[in-house]
C-alpha cells in the first residue's frame, strides 16, 4: 500500500512534540519526533476524532460581572465547536451563578455538560 507522511505538534503536554507520521491508508505505521507514549495516542485521536477543550463566557444578568466564564467538562468533537458556540451564545443566566455550576447539560447530544468556571454573586443595593 502507498505510505504517505503527516505532520502533527502534540498538544498533550507543553513540550509540543512535533510528530512525523508514516502512513498506509488510516494506519500509523510508523512515528518519529514523539517525546513519550502519549505521542501515539494523541496522533490516533488526532486523525480518527479530533476533539477540543473548549472555554468561553455566557451573559449573566443581576450579577457583580456581566459574564462568567464557562469550558466544557471534557474534549468536544472539533467540527462541533462552532455549533456549540452559537449555543452558547442563546444562553443568559441569572445571577448569583456558582463555580461548577451546569450551564448547559449535555451540550449537542455530545454528553458534555459547559460548567461555570468561577462565582458570579448576585449584584446587592450596595454594590
Ligand atoms: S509526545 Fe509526550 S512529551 Fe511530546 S508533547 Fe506529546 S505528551 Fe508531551
Amino acid at each position: 500500500m502507498k505510505q504517505e507522511h503527516r505532520k502533527l505538534i502534540c498538544i498533550t503536554c507543553p513540550r509540543g512534540c512535533s510528530l512525523d507520521l508514516t502512513m498506509e491508508g488510516e494506519d500509523i505505521v510508523k512515528m518519529d519526533g514523539s517525546g513519550c507514549k502519549r505521542g501515539i495516542d494523541y496522533a490516533t485521536g488526532e486523525l480518527r476524532d479530533p476533539r477540543r477543550m473548549v472555554t468561553t463566557t455566557v451573559r449573566v444578568t443581576g450579577g457583580v460581572h456581566p459574564l462568567v466564564p464557562v469550558y466544557t467538562e471534557s474534549p468536544i468533537p472539533k467540527p462541533r465547536i462552532v455549533d456549540l458556540l452559537a449555543e452558547v451564545r442563546k444562553i443568559e443566566l441569572k445571577a448569583p451563578v456558582k463555580f461548577g455550576d451546569v450551564v448547559i447539560a449535555n451540550v449537542l447530544g455530545t454528553g458534555v455538560d459547559i460548567l461555570a468556571s468561577r462565582n458570579i454573586p448576585a449584584k446587592t443595593e450596595a454594590s
